[in-house]
């Protein structure tokens, strides 16, 4: 149990988040306008999204698929009936003054989402519910002095609100619930899970309490848009509310707003309860009624998701659970690796993805689709090691060079630049018999008991090779030499 220490004893942290994920789809929830992130204001608006009298919602299919696929990922029960609700409040940029959402019957019911913690451990986190809704548009407040723009464009785009149980107990398992939620969605390629363009944002519910004790009074902090605020947020929170207690005093349930610039939270309002928002069912809406069937089949074509084939490199290739975690993180990830590793050790291969390639990744700033060396030539660069044309020293160069140029023919490269490995072992020895003739103080030493020695010798002989000796050779034939 992660606790925190107070002046008067000690803590638990509890967590519950509301992640908001938009929806991957060409159109809008309610409305046949497209979705495209940073079009210019206004131009991805029908009179729907606009809410022009008299205009009615018509739901979008696809959307619902897309939700059924989620709330399937989560291992979540589906409702074959939900209800389309009414949550009314006023604000400008909400020009329906409702926004159309899912209340006492959301399409997808209980789940769940594993962590992978430090040191192989894994947790369950509940999930409550995933409901569809409506975005509401934008206002823009710095475009012009004592002016505030309305762009609509994200008017009506669909939304899945999931919402978990509260069954975090520290910020670092709120971060891996997020990213485990948002590599399950990228996986199911129902959310692109970018935080950044606002695709993903987390509202994160925080309370604190003496260990054993009933849940305490919670505060709710809008709209985070990183994994990093996230979990910062919650620090302070945590810290505030504990201060808070300690010192006689009570919380007050209330709407919170993260500063980045300062890591604090701050009060936006008091918490509205659902009474507030007079919910009740859209009347232009009929309830939602799904097939089973056509539930069942949208099961059957769901992707290998990150927790099954986690658990097939475990046992099929023999990972452990941390290269596997890793590997299975990304979608494309895991399909690069799979693919360098068909046929191959499959722990060297996860050594030159999680090694070279994603170290040169990183140093680029690129994604691994955008990687200059492809799986297929990262695989026959491994296969030349397997075969003893190079060293694994000389092999990271050829992919330095193939990164680089662009180069996809690792074969050429070693061809080119005369990179083979010296196996013959006549030459190997040629070279070491120079290299003792001539360091007859090192010999000495070595005769003399300095083990070490043998190492400088290696690194001599490397270098006269320009390291294209076999070590293992190398190594054999010195030792010989000098046993002598
Ligand atoms: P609302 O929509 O009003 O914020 P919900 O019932 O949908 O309320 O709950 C929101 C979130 O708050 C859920 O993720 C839930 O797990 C979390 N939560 C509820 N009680 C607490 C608590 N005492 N401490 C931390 N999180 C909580
Ligand atoms: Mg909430």
């Amino acid at each position: 149990m992660t606790l925190i220490e107070g002046r008067t004893g000690e803590w638990e942290c509890v967590i519950g988040l509301e992640i908001h994920a938009q929806v991957i789809s060409k159109a809008k929830l309610f409305s046949g306008a497209p979705t495209d992130f940073g079009a210019e204001p206004n131009t991805q608006v029908s009179f729907v999204d606009a809410a022009m009298p008299g205009m009615l919602p018509v739901i979008n299919g696809f959307c619902v698929e897309q939700a059924v696929r989620t709330g399937l990922g989560l291992e979540a029960e589906i409702n074959l009936t939900s209800v389309f609700d009414r949550k009314n409040y006023f604000y400008p940029d909400l020009p329906q003054g409702y926004q159309i959402s899912q209340f006492p019957l959301p399409i997808v019911g209980k789940g769940s989402i594993t962590l992978d913690l430090e040191g192989g451990e894994t947790r369950t986190i509940g999930i409550e519910r995933l409901h569809l809704e409506q975005d509401a548009g934008k206002s823009l407040h710095d475009r012009e002095p004592g002016a505030t723009y309305i762009d609509l464009n994200r008017s009506g785009v669909a939304l899945m609100e999931i919402v978990s149980e509260p069954d975090m107990r520290s910020a670092e398992e709120a971060g891996a619930y997020i990213r485990k939620l948002r590599s399950i969605l990228r996986y199911l390629g129902t959310c692109d899970g970018n935080m950044e363009e606002g695709s993903l944002r987390a509202d994160v519910n925080v309370s604190v309490r003496r260990p054993g004790e009933d849940l305490g009074t919670r505060c709710e902090i809008k709209n985070v848009n990183s994994v990093r605020f996230v979990q910062q947020a919650i620090e302070y929170e945590a810290a505030r509310q504990i201060d808070i207690i300690e010192d006689g005093g009570v919380i007050a349930q209330e709407t919170r707003l993260f500063d980045p610039s300062r890591g604090e939270t701050r009060p936006m309002r008091t918490k509205e309860e659902s009474h507030d928002y007079r919910y009740f069912p859209d009347p232009d809406l009929l309830p939602l009624e799904l097939d089973a069937e056509w539930v069942a089949d949208i099961k059957a074509s769901l992707p290998e998701l990150p927790e099954a084939k986690k658990a097939r490199f475990m046992a099929d290739l023999d990972l452990d659970a941390y290269d596997a975690g890793v590997l299975v993180a990304e979608r494309e990830t895991a399909e690069y690796f799979e693919a360098v590793a068909e046929g191959r050790d499959a722990k060297a291969c996860a050594n030159w993805v999680m090694g070279d390639l994603f170290a040169a990744l990183n140093k680029a700033g690129l994604g691994i689709n955008e990687a200059p060396v492809s799986a297929a030539s990262l695989g026959a660069l491994i296969d030349l090691i397997d075969d003893g044309t190079i060293s694994r020293r000389i092999a990271k160069e050829v992919f330095e060079t193939m990164w680089r140029t662009g180069s996809k023919d690792a074969a050429a490269i070693v061809a080119e630049k005369g990179l083979e490995q010296i196996s013959d072992s006549g030459a190997i020895e040629a070279e070491i018999d120079k290299v003792i003739a001539a360091n007859p103080g090192q010999v000495a030493a070595f005769k003399g008991g300095n083990e070490k020695v043998i190492g400088w010798f290696v690194g001599q002989i490397m270098k006269a090779t320009e390291g294209k000796a076999n070590p293992r050779t190398v190594n054999e034939i010195l030792r010989r030499k000098l046993a002598d």
